[in-house]
């Protein structure tokens, strides 16, 4: 129904659709299940992609451990050649054991 001179309704008033809106979120859409149908060699190991929702509505892309298969945002590579998440490797950050050293000093 479209509303005569005397009926004006403001535009906050209305539901709409904006092509620019729609156009981003299905090249979202599509580039996702592009990267999720994928995988990436790395250093000869096949590494697959998952996805999870976020609370806005979004949704965040992840690697897949290939030991753990767990969601991770970084693989790492051993210099003896293990690739997997850092809790997979039992990696340590360079300040933990920095950290480590100096308690055992101080105490
Ligand atoms: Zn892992």
């Amino acid at each position: 129904m479209i509303p005569n001179n005397f009926d004006k309704f403001l535009v906050s008033q209305c539901q709409k659709l904006d092509i620019k809106n729609l156009v981003k979120s299905i090249q979202e859409e599509l580039l996702r299940d592009l990267i999720l149908k994928s995988e990436i060699n790395f250093e000869d190991v096949n590494i697959e992609f998952s996805y999870s929702k976020t609370g806005f509505d979004g949704s965040r892309l992840w690697l897949k451990c290939p030991i753990c298969s767990h969601n991770i945002r970084i693989i790492y590579k051993t210099p003896n050649n293990f690739i997997g998440c850092r809790k997979c490797l039992n990696l340590d950050y360079e300040s933990h054991i920095y950290k480590k050293i100096k308690n055992k000093i101080w105490d």
